[in-house]
């Protein structure tokens, strides 16, 4: 039997990245887990993404440290209030403060480093273009940059030694679809975490903020129960 094939996985401990990384579990592939420490204000998300990698039985899992709160700019990584909430609408209007400046561009760049390290030509990121009104680093058409940008910047791209891909399998799919697939995969749930602004005490979701709305939401559409605690 040939070697399972290497996956970087960019896991931020979330529903996105834990279904995108069981996703390319059921592919046959290895996982080398990737998180990112960026300074984040939901911290508890990057223990999430240790137990996420340890149930779908990852490989590894390693966390990089990259802190974007040296330059802020972000309510996630700034002293700028989360947004709580808001309506789908508001949700709608334009790229919201928490998008936090080039952070995808920062993770995947890490995860492209990795990956050629350990000679992983496969990289897999939890981006999603439907629920998030504009961050500009979650469309498709940034994906294909990356990649062709991930192939022309490398040592192994140049040479030949790997020819780059960037996964993004949730990238068109509704947050209902994505619970759907992924409990389909047998994620659990329980063991996410995806609040922008938890209980510093002991990181229960707030339940109003943009991200746990669609959470919700995409649970309520999918037919299925949230197993997280939430103290709102
Ligand atoms: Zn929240």
């Amino acid at each position: 039997m040939p070697p399972q094939p290497k996956a970087v996985v960019l896991l931020s401990g979330g529903l996105d990245s834990a279904t995108t990384a069981a996703i390319a579990r059921s592919q046959g592939y290895a996982l080398h887990a990737l998180s990112i420490d960026y300074g984040q204000r939901h911290r508890f998300e990057l223990a999430a993404a240790g137990r996420v990698a340890q149930s779908l039985g990852a490989a590894e899992h390693r966390t990089v440290r990259v802190d974007l709160a040296e330059m802020g700019g972000s309510a996630l990584t700034d002293a700028i209030p989360v947004p709580q909430g808001r309506s789908a609408s508001e949700m709608a209007g334009g790229i919201p403060v928490t998008y936090v400046p080039a952070r995808n561009t920062v993770m995947l760049s890490v995860a492209l480093g990795m990956a050629e390290v350990i000679g992983a030509a496969d990289i897999w990121v939890g981006v999603n273009a439907v629920d998030y009104s504009g961050y500009p680093d979650c469309r498709p058409e940034y994906i294909t940059a990356f990649e062709r940008l991930a192939n022309l910047a490398t040592k192994a791209g140049v040479e030949g030694t790997l020819k780059f891909r960037i996964h993004a399998p949730l990238i068109d799919l509704t947050k209902a679809d994505i619970i759907r697939r992924g409990a389909a995969l047998g994620v659990d749930y329980s063991l996410t975490h995806t609040c922008y602004s938890p209980n510093p005490e002991d990181g229960a979701a707030c339940g109003a903020c943009d991200a746990c709305q669609l959470r919700l939401q995409g649970f309520a559409d999918a037919g299925l129960a949230d197993p997280i605690h939430y103290f709102a």
